[in-house]
């Protein structure tokens, strides 16, 4: 058995009130469902493909959260379920995502992702971006968005990932301030098995662990 039982009621206690979003990418469905028999209902996932066969396969009141990089053409398969869509980094992702939550006769919820890391290779819109992505918003009726979604820098100078999390709550409290922000806005999602004690408290309001939880991923990932 590779999931780790104790460390999430460890993990869930710690976090009182803050989101988890447990991240099972490449782990089977068996490993989901004994959180799901703990009560998760939160799952984070970064592969459109294996999200969708595991949506098919498992409970339908499972919350399925989509974290990784999103390609504006495959929004369309994820659109008929998809809970959370965390990291929206271009405002022609928003558009597709609004394209297709039309067609689905929904409206899908989002976060807009920031660059926040020093890594070039992380995805993430800057200020501007997200400024203007935040103002086009407002003309799209079936896309609701939520709040922030960063990634910290891979690194063990936690002081350094300290700033980079803090950077993002004062952006996520610029933001809020904004005349087309409406209540919803509410989701603050920083924070991973590496550093998600430090993203709460710089004001996370949701985590994304994956590790820590499921054991090591095997096989190196793609592109994320
Ligand atoms: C994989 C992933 C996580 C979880 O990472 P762990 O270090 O295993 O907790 C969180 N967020 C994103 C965006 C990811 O891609």
């Amino acid at each position: 058995m590779s999931v780790n039982l104790e460390k999430y009621n460890e993990i869930k206690k710690e976090l009182g009130t803050t989101t988890l979003v447990a991240v099972s990418k490449t782990k089977p469905n068996e490993d989901i469902q004994e959180l799901y028999a703990l009560g998760q209902r939160d799952f984070g996932e970064n592969y459109v493909q294996e999200l969708v066969d595991k949506e098919a396969a498992l409970p339908k009141d499972i919350r399925w959260h989509f974290i990784g990089h999103l390609q504006s053409n495959k929004v369309k398969y994820i659109a008929p379920f998809v809970y959370l869509i965390h990291g929206v980094d271009s405002f022609k992702l928003l558009q597709e995502i609004n394209k297709q939550a039309v067609k689905q006769n929904r409206i899908i919820d989002c976060l807009l992702q920031v660059h926040i890391a020093q890594e070039e290779t992380k995805f993430g819109m800057n200020e501007t971006e997200l400024e203007e992505a935040l103002a086009g918003a407002a003309a799209l009726p079936n896309v609701r968005v939520c709040g922030l979604m960063g990634m910290g820098s891979f690194s063990d100078d936690l002081e350094k990932v300290r700033g980079e999390f803090r950077f993002l709550k004062a952006l996520f409290d610029k933001c809020s301030e904004w005349p087309v922000v409406g209540i919803e806005w509410a989701i603050l999602s920083m924070g991973m098995s590496g550093d998600y004690a430090i993203a709460m408290e710089e004001g996370s309001t949701t985590v994304r662990i994956g590790s820590l939880l499921f054991g090591a991923r095997t096989y190196k990932e793609k592109g994320i």
